[in-house]
């Protein structure tokens, strides 16, 4: 279990994060969504320690995520960002591995079996990450991030920058490697409709602090609060202009 209690953080005068407590049970697939600035990747960053909060704790199972190093810490956290973050001049075979290497552990067929996982051709594992398409760096970035069979997954905007036939691809992909996997997923968007459809509990941010903590069903009955129905406006008009086309 992910457990925030009472977390803050500030950037100077501004509040990132305010007075948040949070628990998140194993093998839960949450989207915490929200307006740019809301404080949805500082929240994530805390997680695996990218930032530290200034009061307040975040537990895994209990135990405070400063206790172990933070690389030790991180080998069980796979995370995955917008830009990919994949090492240029590496190839896709050693960015995959790259956390094994880290920690001196075989890799073994690793490699091809995360490919087979992501559902990438074996063959691209020795190509550079310039000779993938934006889709297929992704599916490589999620690769490296469970590569060290990670029980947690965190996404940041992992698949905002795909066109949107390959973001559809790559999130129903995400969600069936959620539950083959037994992992506990966080994915970061600012896309609702990416969060009701990935996602079992949709939490909302605005302005560093939880304003909704919802199911998707909920959501869609209206039972957000204000800020989630802001959010719901553009699935739900883009949905009735769908539905208007079709009589
Ligand atoms: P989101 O991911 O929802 O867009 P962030 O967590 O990135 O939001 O940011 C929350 C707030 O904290 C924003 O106002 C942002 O400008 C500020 N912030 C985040 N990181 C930093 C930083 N390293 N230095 C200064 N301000 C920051
Ligand atoms: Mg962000």
């Amino acid at each position: 279990m992910i457990a925030l209690d009472r977390v803050r953080r500030r950037y100077g005068m501004v509040t990132a994060i305010d007075d948040v407590s949070l628990t998140i049970a194993p093998g839960a697939f949450v989207a915490l969504v929200g307006a740019s600035g809301s404080g949805k990747s500082t929240l994530l960053r805390m997680i695996n320690r990218l930032e530290e909060p200034d009061s307040g704790s975040v537990t895994i199972d209990g135990r405070d995520v400063t206790d172990q190093p933070a690389h030790r810490l991180r080998r069980r956290i796979g995370y995955v960002f917008q830009q990919h973050g994949l090492f240029p001049h590496m190839t896709v075979a050693a960015n995959i591995a790259i956390g094994l290497t880290l920690a001196g552990r075989p890799v073994g067929d690793r490699v091809g079996e995360m490919l087979d996982l992501v559902e990438l051709p074996r063959d691209v594992a020795t190509r550079t990450p310039d000779a993938l398409s934006g889709g297929q760096r992704q599916r490589v970035a999620i690769a490296r991030a469970l590569a060290t069979a990670p029980p947690i997954l965190l996404l940041d905007e992992a698949l905002g920058a795909l066109d949107p036939v390959t973001r559809d691809a790559v999130a129903g992909r995400l969600v069936d490697l959620h539950a083959r996997l037994g992992l506990t997923t966080l994915l970061v968007t600012h896309d609702m409709a990416e969060a009701l459809l990935t996602a079992s509990r949709v939490l909302v941010m605005d302005e560093g602090r939880i304003v909704a903590d919802a199911t998707p069903a909920q959501l869609v009955a209206g039972q957000g609060g204000p800020v989630a129905e802001g959010l719901m406006a553009v699935p739900r008009h883009q949905a009735e202009r769908l539905a208007a086309l079709a009589r």
